[in-house]
């Protein structure tokens, strides 16, 4: 079964995660993800004024399930820098509680960007910090593909492996795929998605995947940019045209690793006001 959704806001304001529900059904959703607060920093508002248990009903009703939280950008556990990395440590172990509050099952990470250091160290630093915070009742912490701009982490399969070889507890460690990042840190998903992931099996194990980041990028394979383009964009589309497409995106979130996984849109909104989540989730389930 496909279980479709998109990333949907958690607003400080009064309502909640019950709002977030409510934004995900609007779109037609199976499933969705939220930022507990603003992705950029780390205050978040108490947890009693979140509206758990009514999100909780409402999804029930609603047939939504599997709620995925991604952690905030400011994360960077590969950091050299001691201040960085402990907070980065402290945040992320006050993340998963939240997570776990929130019936989370899953919390989506950047691994980390090592500056001025190297890969090696930043990964040593990335399995020293996550043996810390994970624990076995709490949520999978997901490593993301990263598309490899700067000194990004995770930006192909060998580096995911190294990390999760290190992890402690193997099964509170997963993966979330990321098409845009895939594609832009020179994973051929287009015109080769069966052979990215017979790759991905024999150096990580399909096993770890968990959630995967339905997106269209508007750079071609290996650019190492990051930027998401709307699903099957033509150049017409304000956000740019998506160099994956339409057809490869249909086939990819088909393909057997993903059922009943949560496979979430991360698509740009055309302005302020606009998205196109609803019609993507269609156009991905094929009704339009
Ligand atoms: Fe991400
Ligand atoms: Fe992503
Ligand atoms: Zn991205």
């Amino acid at each position: 079964m496909l279980k479709l959704g998109s990333h949907v806001s958690l607003s400080s304001s009064s309502a909640g995660l019950l709002g977030a529900a409510k934004e995900a059904y609007s779109y037609g959703a199976d499933t969705f993800m939220v930022y507990t607060g603003a992705p950029q920093n780390t205050r978040r508002s108490a947890l009693d004024k979140l509206k758990i248990p009514e999100a909780l009903d409402f999804m029930s009703q609603h047939n939504l399930s599997d709620i995925v939280v991604h952690a905030p950008y400011i994360i960077n556990l590969a950091s050299c820098k001691e201040d960085t990395y402990n907070l980065a440590r402290e945040f992320l172990a006050v993340e998963l509680q939240r997570a776990h509050a929130f019936g989370a099952n899953y919390v989506v990470l950047h691994p980390g960007a090592f500056t001025t250091s190297t890969a090696q160290s930043g990964i040593e630093r990335i399995i020293a910090g996550l043996n810390e915070v994970i624990q076995e009742h709490l949520p999978i912490v997901c490593l993301e593909t990263m598309a490899g701009k700067g000194t990004e982490i995770g930006r192909n399969f060998e580096e995911l492996s190294a990390i999760i070889n290190g992890i402690k507890l193997q099964d509170k460690i997963g993966v979330c795929l990321d098409t845009c990042h895939m594609h832009d840190s020179g994973y051929d998903i287009v015109n080769n998605f069966d052979g990215v992931m017979e790759d991905f099996d024999n150096k990580v194990g399909q096993q770890f995947i968990k959630v995967l980041h339905i997106n269209g990028s508007i750079n071609i394979c290996g650019a190492k940019k990051d930027r998401h383009a709307n699903i099957g964009a033509t150049s017409d589309n304000p956000r740019g045209e998506d160099k994956i497409g339409l057809q490869a995106l249909h086939k990819i979130i088909r393909h057997p690793v993903f059922d009943n996984k949560p496979l979430i849109l991360e698509t740009p909104w055309l302005d302020d006001k606009h998205n196109l989540y609803k019609e993507e989730i269609a156009l991905l389930r094929g009704e339009l």
